[in-house]
């Protein structure tokens, strides 16, 4: 991808959104000093929402090994970025381009026999890894189909049509740490890799955990983890410490003073009860501030915590910043790491009354981002 020059503009005059990839890194490290396996950075959803390249150079450099993503074309994008690591795509449809997916070097997970034929007719020299759902329904071949998928899959590989380098899982609860499920999957993983021994098959790659499972169950670990939301400091399990990497700050629009029983925003969800002071920022539910959050979220200014009142409008949101005395162009930190008071991520998400992969996934593609430190 090329850059594009921009004019300079005053930082103040709009919403910015900062990516700390000294936090990447550090993340980075605490998987790679959990784990004996390797550590895959798992980057879809454009890196969670953190810049896909970015993140994958970051962890790259900080001893992650491979690359994961669902689609192949997010695949391309990364080859396309000049990222040459290993990459592993798991989720296509069954009419993906295969060949262009080799061409690519880029191998592919297979959850079904249609898509394992639809491979090797692409073409002889595909790396696959087999995939098994373990417990989730969701996507991997189930259980029964396991046996004959290793037998094709065997007889495929003998005539240097595809070559079955790995075997993978996933984990539906690992988040709840001890959770029974996760013993289970775990053992039909391990039955898994037995039929694919059995079949003739010997993929060097077995993974099955992803952030929760490798920082609360090392029996999960095999030969790699996926990591993905631990990696922009997000723990399921809330078992760890690791560092949040985004900061969201906009710039205060208007001020205005308001008088006891003024009725803000749409719908009149929120009446003054006092004389008090509303500050106007230019951010909504259109940059991924949740629109269900209006009556809870809250911003930091000046040091404040500054609750947002009425509804959140598609590109505005109202503070009110009571006695505090504030400026047009003052900045408001939406969220961040949490070290000074701030509101995080995971605040966001408790107030959305969902999850903080949701928040980092849903911020607007027209938030202007910068990154802050290096890749190393
Ligand atoms: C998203 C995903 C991961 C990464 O999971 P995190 O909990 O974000 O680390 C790993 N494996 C699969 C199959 C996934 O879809």
């Amino acid at each position: 991808m090329t850059a594009v020059a921009v004019p300079t503009r005053d930082m103040s005059t709009r919403p910015e959104l900062h990516v700390d990839l000294e936090a990447i890194a550090a993340n980075t490290r605490l998987f790679t000093a959990r784990t004996a396996g390797e550590v895959m950075a798992v980057v879809k959803a454009d890196g969670f929402g953190h810049g896909a390249a970015d993140v994958a150079r970051t962890a790259l450099a900080n001893g992650a090994t491979r690359l994961g993503i669902t689609s192949l074309t997010e695949g391309f994008a990364l080859r396309e970025a000049g990222l040459d690591a290993a990459v592993l795509s798991w989720l296509n449809p069954v009419d993906a381009d295969w060949a262009a997916a080799r061409r690519a070097r880029i191998d592919v997970a297979v959850p079904s026999r249609e898509h394992l034929l639809a491979i090797a007719a692409a073409g002889p020299g595909s790396r696959v890894h087999l995939h098994l759902d373990t417990g989730m329904a969701r996507d991997g071949a189930a259980s029964h189909e396991w046996s004959e998928l290793c037998a094709i899959a065997a007889g495929l590989q003998s005539r240097g049509e595809i070559r079955v380098v790995g075997v993978m899982g996933h984990l539906g609860c690992a988040g709840t740490p001890k959770h029974p499920d996760t013993d289970t999957g775990r053992i039909r993983f391990g039955w898994a890799l037995d039929v694919a021994l059995a079949a003739g098959l010997d993929p060097a790659d077995q993974h099955l955990a992803a952030t929760a499972a490798t920082l609360t169950d090392p029996r999960t670990h095999y030969t790699m983890s996926r990591i993905g939301a631990g990696l922009v400091g997000i723990d399921p399990s809330r078992t760890s410490t690791l560092r949040p990497a985004l900061t969201l700050t906009a710039p205060i629009v208007t001020v205005r003073e308001v008088r006891p029983g003024t009725p803000v925003g749409y719908d009149h969800t929120w009446v003054a009860d006092r004389h008090t002071t509303l500050a106007l920022l230019p951010i909504g539910y259109a940059d991924g501030l949740p629109r269900r959050t209006s009556g809870r979220a809250e911003v930091q200014i000046a040091g404040r915590r500054c609750p947002l009142v009425g509804r959140i409008s598609m590109d505005m949101a109202v503070i009110d910043v009571g006695d505090l005395s504030v400026r047009a162009g003052d900045i408001a930190t939406v969220f961040g790491s949490g070290d000074t008071g701030e509101p995080t991520v995971r605040d966001w998400a408790d107030w959305a009354e969902t999850i903080e992969h949701e928040i980092v996934t849903g911020l607007g593609s027209r938030l202007h981002r910068t990154t802050r430190g290096s890749h190393r």
